[in-house]
């Protein structure tokens, strides 16, 4: 600290001192008269220091509450400070200039005392125009960075459904289980609409397969004309704002509503259609739903191809395709987990092992085409002869096997001679020729009477088809008891 030596240099220091200061600094006496004033203040308030000093500051450059309601001269805090000796500071208000204009001021206003006598008041005040600006910047940035936030948010929590969507569908195995996993991320993608992913079936016609929320009325299978999305191939949405024509399948009302088509290689495969909630805002309808049920449409029809495909490769992999029946390799399969399942739970399995009687004659009489056709029909006669539960395969040329799980002796007996009259009353004929009458021989084994293996019993029903055969055909057969 320097200590000046005389007041005549107090006084030089102290001018130096105020005008380079970039803070509007004025004295005010007990009356609220300006007594001195520095360059800043001048320049913040607009006018010559001369023009201030002398004159009623308050009453000169009074200053305002935020909402513009002025102080009274006696509420005035310069003034109070000046008359009373209190000093304040204070922020968020306006001073006023005598040229009519404003700005926000942030100041602080000390008692000048002489020997404890209040002399008036010293204020020191700035311009925070600046600053209120960059906090308003601030503010505005940061309502717009947690929209932004909240955005990505919910595109990340709609991404990672997507994906555990597409996940869960590549471990699907049937149409229901895909349609169940379907319904379930849909569901909580638009959780507050309703609404029904509807595909377009064999018969050319749009199913819904999937629905949830609230129930929607309207069709639940609908020609493709019926929705505009699906004629015009692209999406077709029904808002307040866009009032078009409503689609035929839809339920008739003024409720908002998006259909978006579901395509994939180029063609339709269906249509996904949200109604949407009375409580949802029209912005947030144009500007999330409908770009949401575009992703989420391009998403389910690619993930729904996909899944078609592998169905029918899968099919194509377990099914002969000239009779529609398991081939052997599936047989195999499914004899070696059923048998261990019937130990475990004691159950009997029954099967039935039988061979087209003189085949070679159809083959030989009329074509290899006619045997075909004779073995597709021998197929779907099968396949429309069994329990769900039942494994019908071919097993070889023109044998069949029937695995029949659960199915005891008695019952397996007993079936092995319905198919065996069943066929032998089926009308054969190729391009309207007729191919003669179609019989069988059968032979029966039991597990696990004729056999603990699917080896064994295969072997024991085929021995029982041997006999049924030398027997002369047309006949059922039961295996023996092993020794
Ligand atoms: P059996 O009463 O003793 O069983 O006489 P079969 O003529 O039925 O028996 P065989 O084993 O002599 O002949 C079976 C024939 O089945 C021989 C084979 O060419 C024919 N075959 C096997 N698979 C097919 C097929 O997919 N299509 C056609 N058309 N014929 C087949
Ligand atoms: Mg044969
Ligand atoms: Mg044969």
């Amino acid at each position: 600290m320097v200590f000046l030596e005389s007041h005549a240099d107090v006084a030089d220091t102290m001018r130096l001192i105020l005008e380079s200061t970039g803070e509007g600094i004025c004295g005010v006496d007990t009356r609220g008269h300006c007594t001195f004033v520095n360059r800043a203040a001048a320049r913040l308030l607009g006018v010559e220091p001369p023009d201030l000093v002398g004159r009623n500051l308050h009453r000169l450059t009074h200053h305002s509450r935020p909402d513009g309601s002025p102080f009274p001269e006696e509420e005035c805090p310069v003034f109070r400070t000046a008359a009373e000796g209190v000093s304040s500071r204070l922020e968020s208000e306006l001073f006023w200039r005598p040229d009519g204009t404003s700005f926000p001021v942030q100041y602080s206003s000390y008692p000048i005392l002489d020997g404890g006598v209040n002399k008036g008041a010293v204020l020191a005040f700035s311009d925070i125009s600046e600053r209120r600006r960059m906090e308003d910047e601030l503010r505005a940035a940061n309502v717009k960075l947690t929209a932004h936030v909240a955005d990505l948010e919910r595109r990340n929590h709609e991404a990672n459904l997507l994906n555990e969507m597409a996940d869960m569908l590549q471990s699907c195995f049937t149409a229901e289980e895909a349609q169940a996993v379907i319904a379930a991320s849909i569901e909580k993608l638009f959780p507050t609409e309703s609404g029904a992913l509807c595909m377009l079936n064999e018969r050319n016609l749009v199913e819904a397969i999937a629905a949830w929320g609230r129930p929607r009325g309207g069709e639940e299978i609908f020609a493709p004309e019926d929705c505009w999305a699906l004629r015009r191939g692209q999406a077709h949405v029904v808002s307040e704002l866009r009032q078009e024509l409503r689609c035929a399948h839809v339920a008739a009302g003024d409720a908002p509503y998006l259909c978006v088509p579901m395509m994939a290689r180029g063609a339709a495969m269906g249509v996904l259609h949200v109604m949407v909630s009375r409580n949802t805002p029209v912005s947030r309808c144009v500007e999330e739903m409908e770009p949401l049920a575009k992703t989420v449409a391009e998403h389910l029809g690619l993930a729904m191809a996909n899944f078609n495909l592998r169905q029918t490769l899968r099919i194509q992999s377990i099914r002969d395709p000239l009779t529609g029946l398991f081939n052997r390799r599936y047989m195999e399969e499914t004899i070696n987990r059923e048998i261990p399942r019937a130990t475990r739970y004691q159950r009997p399995l029954g099967i039935i092992l039988f061979d087209i009687d003189h085949f070679k004659h159809f083959n030989d009489s009329f074509g290899h085409p006619a045997g075909d056709t004779v073995l597709s029909t021998l197929g779907e006669f099968v396949r429309g002869h069994v329990r769900s539960e039942d494994i019908p395969c071919r097993y070889g040329g023109e044998e069949i096997v029937l695995i029949l799980p659960d199915a005891p002796l008695e019952v397996t007996l007993a079936r092995a001679e319905v198919i065996r009259t069943g066929v032998s009353e089926l009308h054969l004929d190729y391009r309207g020729k007729p191919l003669g009458d179609l019989a069988i021989s059968l032979g029966v084994a039991v597990f696990p009477r004729h056999g603990a293996t699917g080896d064994t019993l295969l072997r024991a029903a085929d021995e029982a088809l041997y006999r049924a055969k030398a027997g002369g055909r047309n006949r059922v057969e039961l295996a023996t008891v092993p020794e």
